[in-house]
């Protein structure tokens, strides 16, 4: 079959290789559907740990083709999303109801093979059910979707809230639409591309503004004098980083959700933390909220189709990933059938 293999830093190809066989507990199936994702590019520069040879793809969606002896949770033909990140279960910090920080955490499309590949296998735990007529590209955004519910739960949006998203892209456009969903009644989209910023206005921000112009946390203070209940740090850069502290009320939350590479440091004032009681924290992947992203995906509320720039086949990947993204562009999805 054909799969994108990343075989070290800097050296991705479409390769044929033998398909996957299910162990007792494990689905195979047939990917219909996969993102790519910046963090495929920081796989990609060996920014993030990986496991090579490995196949990239980590937002995959498929068609169950085979089932091992001990599958009952899925069936051959169910269309299913697959959540990428296997916990043990058993470290303390699983143990602590925590598996997005489980110490021996092995992602699937990182450490193992993922999907931008025709054939993927998975434990069947990690296979969640969508209605079988759903759109497999849709059925990709699962896991990005995941990863954003975490962060709305991490801030605690309650209906009624202001909150400043910093950056515009896939996550930062998801975000508006699940603030939208959480009630909050202030959705400030902050980023540089107007078409961007045009996009997030209908899909329910109240206000998108461009940090270009002028000083973003000015412009969010002018909409929200006290600052914001919550700002979503989503473009993983130092001024965004630092904008989210600065935009927020006193007794507000910023998270922390983009990917800074590992090292760079930001200066921040501690003072400003204390004497304004601002909570900082990060949102890390996806702990426990892949049922609730297929739910989602399954009920159609979002508006999945304007995300996504391009739909490629798997021969177009390596050199999708090995570049930088193209202006505009939102999301590519990759489909083997192509
Ligand atoms: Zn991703
Ligand atoms: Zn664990």
């Amino acid at each position: 079959m054909q799969a994108v293999r990343l075989l070290r830093a800097n050296q991705l190809e479409l390769q044929d290789i033998p398909e996957p066989e299910p162990g007792p507990e494990d689905v195979v199936i047939a990917v219909e559907a996969c993102g790519i994702c910046g963090s495929d590019r920081h796989m990609y520069a060996g920014e993030y740990p990986t496991n090579p040879p490995v196949t990239l793809g980590h937002e995959f969606a498929g068609r169950v083709i085979a089932t091992g002896s001990q599958v009952q949770r899925v069936q051959t033909g169910d269309l299913v999303t697959g959540d990428p990140n296997i916990a043990c279960g058993t470290c303390p910090q699983c143990r602590n109801g925590r598996p997005n920080l489980c110490a021996n955490l092995t992602a699937i499309g990182v450490q193992r093979d993922g999907g931008f590949a025709q054939y993927l296998v998975m434990p069947q735990a990690q296979a969640h059910k969508l209605p079988r007529h759903t759109d497999p590209v849709h059925a990709a955004f699962c896991e990005p979707l995941a990863c954003c519910l975490h962060a709305l739960d991490v801030a605690s949006i309650r209906p009624g809230d202001s909150v400043a998203i910093l950056g515009g892209g896939v996550i930062g456009l998801l975000m508006v639409q699940l603030c939208r969903l959480a009630g909050a009644t202030t959705i400030i989209l902050s980023t540089r591309q107007k078409p961007r910023r045009d996009l997030a206005l209908q899909l329910g921000a109240t206000h998108a503004i461009d940090p270009q112009a002028r000083d973003a946390v000015g412009q969010i203070k002018a909409i929200v004098p006290q600052g914001a209940d919550v700002a979503l740090e989503c473009a993983g850069v130092p001024d965004t980083f630092s904008q989210s502290i600065a935009s927020v009320r006193r007794g507000g939350a910023a998270i922390i959700f983009g990917v800074m590479p590992q090292g760079q440091a930001v200066s921040i004032e501690p003072f400003d933390l204390l004497v304004n009681e601002i909570r900082l924290e990060g949102a890390y992947l996806n702990p426990l909220t892949h049922a609730r992203a297929a739910a989602l995906v399954a009920s159609r509320t979002l508006a999945l189709d304007s995300l996504v720039s391009r739909i490629v086949p798997l021969a177009e990947v390596p050199a999708i990933i090995a570049s930088a993204p193209a202006q505009g562009e939102i999301k590519i999805i990759a489909r083997p059938s192509l």
